[in-house]
């Protein structure tokens, strides 16, 4: 029975480090399979160039003559690389990518084919698209979902395919997609950050909101991974005892990248240059067999599908390396999960970043503007901001005593508290000119050497300002993040189109100057979101309790975190930025909470079994053991045999109780089950799955593992903590 476990040992212990080929200049391969703006100007005609560069750059549509030019280009491209078929490519709301290939023969008829490509094929599709979710947007019977071509995201190819970046809406219009809302909130961001630049300087046309993510993983071997089948099936542990040693010795984070990882890391960022994903930064995390890979930042909606197809992609090249790649939050008890963290700004298309000071005062004063908005956007929207990053695999890291809580709140470090203390004295109205002189001497216009020796850094911050952008720490590993890009950047365009408002109000009703009314509305700002500012520590048990004071939301569980989604005022929001309707916030609500009842399911069924069919017929085996053991001292000793036999005796007993644990607690789990699979409302049976099936894990867990410790090595079947961490 434990042979897999063996087996896999065995073949582990005879790994090698995967040979890699690597270009010396990675700059050479950069985007080499990119349909890019270079290889356009070098494939396309003056007016297909400029009719895709006045798309990307203004969302002008692309009309069909050049659709067709556009097409036939990127068919010839491909071709002369190998390719032989073309997809559009989307991210369902599945939390995977989708692609259907087609290829690019045709026949003609006289027993003769050619390849084709043509402008409709590039521009939309019609998958057969009836098993996506869709939260009840359409009924199967009417089915139908278009794919449309998203020229701001460049086409590439993977592997022997020419993929097409694409939007999924239903027939009916509504977005089936994470690409979808994502480029409405980018438009939404775009129109109100540049409205409110336009106070500072009038050449600035365009805001474009950059994302850098850092993706979080665990590398274990192959052969290891695949004995699990709780791995397998679920991407995570659900039993396992912690080894002896653990993360406890911090040397595994920063230390010396292990050589078969390093091999894969190598390969990988060869197919990362290839794809145009600029991948920069590699480096070992905390956790045994815990790794980190950060790109440089692009624009948001560019860099989510670079981080979704790169999700793909470690799959495919951990692969080659006898390797599988752990992108679950939490795939291991007792030591760290992983994490997404999301560095996030605004960029105008002069060249400024509105979140990092700059060298006079009125443009500190622009972006202090920017800072403050920020934070008074996630001070008016934590629960819904806390509500876009829930999953049931993100549960066992926020809130569990472990980077960062559930709470959301905002660190910006020491000096910028000073200034926005000092700002929050700025006279009622009009200022005097000696109040005006000081404010720029010595608040503004000290702003960037404040940043300078601004070294604070709070790891336990779930949203962070780091010196130029804001981190949002507590997105999942697994996550999309055209999700918290989605809010991040509807809840600033919602909170700068406010802002305004109300200067504009001051400007004209009060007769105040421009920047006497921005400072006048910073200053009310500021005061509002004073219970969002945290710089303590975030993990701590007295910021709970500091939270709840201050009115801060700390939802734990996916289930009532969710709920914030469909708030009246998150549907009122959505809808007033043009984000999403109120039919497509419900539906991803549904589509969320149904998927929260089926990783659950599965996990608790894996669990049965495993903890029914593997670990107690195996504690069985090795009490028939101790059992034998215990007859043959009586045979020999007689009378006197418990002198001989106490140990095995205990042991045996021991055993019988964690097996009725067990069993016991599997029977009560599958009852709880039975009864919420009867509900039909989501929400309860969402609760249901949560507060009364879960709880069962940790507990059967617990008399797994106990028997893990008790149980003969050579027995137990499933490959152990310390094999699955420490095998390289
Ligand atoms: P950390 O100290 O958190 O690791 P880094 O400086 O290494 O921070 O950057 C992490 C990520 O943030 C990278 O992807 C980087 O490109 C990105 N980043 C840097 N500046 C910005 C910015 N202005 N806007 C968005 N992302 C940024
Ligand atoms: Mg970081």
């Amino acid at each position: 029975m434990s042979k897999i476990r063996f087996q896999a040992l065995a073949v582990t212990l005879n790994r090698k480090p995967v040979k890699v080929i690597e270009a010396t200049r990675r700059s050479d391969l950069f985007g080499e399979n990119v349909f890019n703006e270079s290889t356009m100007r070098q494939y396309l005609t003056k007016d297909a160039f400029n009719g895709v560069m006045n798309a990307i750059d203004h969302g002008t549509k692309i009309d069909r003559k050049i659709a067709d030019q556009v097409s036939s280009a990127m068919k010839e491209w491909a071709l002369s690389k190998g390719v032989t078929h073309y997809t559009h490519w989307f991210q369902p709301l599945t939390g995977a990518t989708a692609e259907k290939h087609d290829a690019f023969f045709e026949t003609i008829g006289g027993g003769m084919a050619i390849e084709k490509f043509g402008g409709s094929q590039l521009v939309q599709q019609e998958p057969d698209a009836s098993s996506f979710p869709n939260g009840g947007i359409r009924n199967t019977f009417e089915a139908r979902g278009y794919t449309a071509w998203d020229p701001t995201s460049p086409a590439f190819i993977y592997g022997t395919t020419l993929s097409i970046p694409t939007i999924f809406v239903a027939y009916t219009g509504e977005a089936l997609d994470h690409k979808t809302p994502l480029l409405r909130a980018l438009q939404a961001v775009d129109n109100a950050a540049t409205a409110v630049c336009k106070y500072f300087d009038k050449n600035v046309k365009k805001v474009t909101s950059s994302l850098g993510w850092e993706q979080e993983y665990f590398l274990i071997d192959k052969a290891l991974a695949d004995s699990r089948p709780d791995i397998t099936l679920t991407g995570r542990t659900l039993l396992g005892h912690s080894p002896a040693k653990g993360q406890q010795l911090d040397d595994h984070y920063f230390g010396s990248i292990p050589s078969r990882a390093l091999n894969f890391m190598r390969d990988l960022e060869t197919e990362c240059m290839l794809l145009g994903i600029p991948v920069k930064t590699r480096h070992n995390e905390v956790a045994p067999n815990q790794f980190e890979l950060a790109p440089i930042y692009e624009e948001s909606n560019l860099a989510v599908d670079h981080n979704s197809l790169l999700m793909d992609l470690m799959g495919k090249v951990a692969s080659r390396h006898h390797l599988k790649v752990l992108l679950h939050e939490k795939p291991f008890a007792g030591i760290n999960g992983s994490g997404k963290h999301n560095n996030w700004s605004l960029s105008t298309n002069t060249g400024v970043n509105l979140l990092s000071p700059g060298k006079t005062p009125m443009s500190n004063l622009q972006f202090l503007t920017f800072f403050i908005n920020t934070i008074k956007a996630v001070n008016d929207n934590e629960e819904l901001l806390r509500a876009v990053i829930a999953s049931a695999s993100n549960d066992h890291r926020l809130g569990a005593n472990e980077a960062p809580p559930a709470i959301i709140s905002v660190f910006i470090g020491a000096q910028l508290t000073k200034v926005l203390s000092e700002l929050e004295g700025v006279t009622n109205g009009k200022l005097s000119p000696q109040e005006k002189t000081d404010l720029k001497l010595n608040v503004v216009g000290k702003i960037p050497d404040v940043l300078l020796d601004n070294t604070d850094r709070n790891r336990t911050s779930p949203f962070a300002f780091t010196g130029n952008k804001f981190e949002f720490r507590a997105v999942g590993s697994t996550a999309n993040c055209a999700k918290p890009m989605k809010v991040l950047n509807t809840i600033v365009a919602k909170q700068l189109k406010e802002f305004k408002i109300e200067v504009d109000a001051l400007i004209e009703a009060k007769d105040l100057k421009k920047d006497e009314a921005i400072f006048n509305v910073l200053r009310e700002y500021i005061k509002a979101s004073k219970k969002i500012l945290f710089e303590g520590n975030g993990y701590g048990s007295a910021w709970e309790i500091e939270a709840k004071k201050r009115g801060l939301s700390n939802n734990k569980t996916t289930p009532e975190a969710l709920k914030a989604k469909i708030s009246a005022k998150s549907i009122a929001l959505f809808e007033e930025m043009n984000v999403m309707s109120k039919i497509e916030t419900t539906a991803r609500y549904e589509i969320e909470m149904e998927e929260y009842v089926m990783r659950i399911q599965i996990e608790a069924r894996v669990l049965g079994d495993i903890a029914g069919n593997h670990v107690v017929p195996t504690a069985i085996r090795y009490q028939n053991l101790l059992i034998k053991n215990v007859t043959g001292l009586k045979d020999i000793f007689g009378n006197d045999f418990e002198k001989h036999a106490g140990e095995q005796i205990q042991l045996i007993k021991q055993i019988s109780g964690h097996i009725e644990a067990i069993h016991t607690k599997i029977d009560k789990m599958i009852n709880v089950r039975k009864k919420a699979n009867k509900i039909d409302d989501v929400e309860v049976k969402a609760e249901a799955y949560c507060f009364k099936v879960k709880p069962y894990f940790d507990e059967i867990r617990y008399h797994c593992d106990k028997l893990e410790l008790m149980v003969d090595d050579s027995l137990w079947p499933l490959t152990k903590y310390r094999e699955l961490l420490f095998s390289r």
